[in-house]
């Protein structure tokens, strides 16, 4: 049993004191004989109430607690605390669910991101990763599933969509990094992310799409970054 939320935690410990009562009173007036009923239905309710509903007041309070718990313990291993995106493991919880998911995986990566450690530090290149990730984000549907992947990596599924519209998604998403400005303690920085593509058919393993759209991601990098290769192209030596 849950106590999910604080107004429900009257509702336990008022159901609980009661359920008590009505077993201890039957309990009691089982146990002992019947000239002293008339005392015990007098007396023990009362006192009873008074032990009972601070004891399951507290309890409540305690099963509330453990639930807030459990919910920050299941954020944490859901969304990516850097980025706010999902994480890696909630991306494959996520298709696990659904083996059926057909679309196209993108894996994303920002170019030359250990320049920006380098000359700005590690808490601005922070920042850069969090301002590519709310970009990626922005330009995804509600259905689609973004996940940090690793380090400045970021790996996409997008339901239900045609190759076609994969490609132009991914090309507006490259578009829209490369155009935005991210600026943090007074530095304004822009950024440019390579992205890789494949698609992903119903019941085919997540794994075997990221590892096409991986190699995708790989000739977009060769090929001069700040470009979206999908492993279906001529041109992909994927
Ligand atoms: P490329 O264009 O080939 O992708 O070059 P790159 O410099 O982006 O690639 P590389 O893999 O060499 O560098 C990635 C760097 O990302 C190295 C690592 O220190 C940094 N990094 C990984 N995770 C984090 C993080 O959470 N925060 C910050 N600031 N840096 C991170
Ligand atoms: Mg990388
Ligand atoms: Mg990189």
């Amino acid at each position: 049993m849950e106590v999910s939320r604080r107004r429900d935690l009257w509702t336990f410990a008022i159901l609980f004191t009661s359920l008590e009562m009505a077993f201890m009173m039957i309990a009691q007036l089982w146990f002992y004989p019947p000239e002293l009923h008339a005392y015990i239905l007098a007396r023990e309710p009362l006192l009873m109430l008074m032990v009972s509903l601070p004891v399951c007041l507290y309890l409540g309070g305690k099963m509330h607690e453990t639930h807030l718990r459990k919910q920050e313990l299941r954020a944490m291993v859901r969304r990516d605390r850097l980025t706010n995106v999902a994480t890696r493991d909630f991306f494959y919880e996520r298709l696990a669910q659904d083996p059926d998911a057909y679309g196209v995986s993108l894996m994303v990566d920002i170019d030359h991101f250990k320049q920006v450690n380098d000359t700005h530090g590690h808490l601005v290149g922070d920042a850069v990763i969090r301002g590519v990730a709310e970009v990626l984000k922005a330009n995804c549907r509600e259905e689609d599933i973004v996940c940090r992947f690793g380090g400045e990596e970021f790996a996409i599924f997008l339901h239900h969509v045609t190759p076609e519209q994969g490609q132009d998604i991914a090309e507006r998403m490259r578009k829209r990094v490369a155009e935005a400005t991210i600026t943090t303690r007074d530095i304004a920085l822009s950024a440019t992310v390579s992205i890789g593509g494949s698609l992903k058919a119903a019941a085919q393993d997540i794994n075997t799409s990221i590892s096409k759209a991986d190699a995708a991601l790989y000739n977009a990098k060769a090929g001069g970054r700040n470009r979206a290769v999908m492993s279906w192209a001529k041109d992909c030596a994927a």
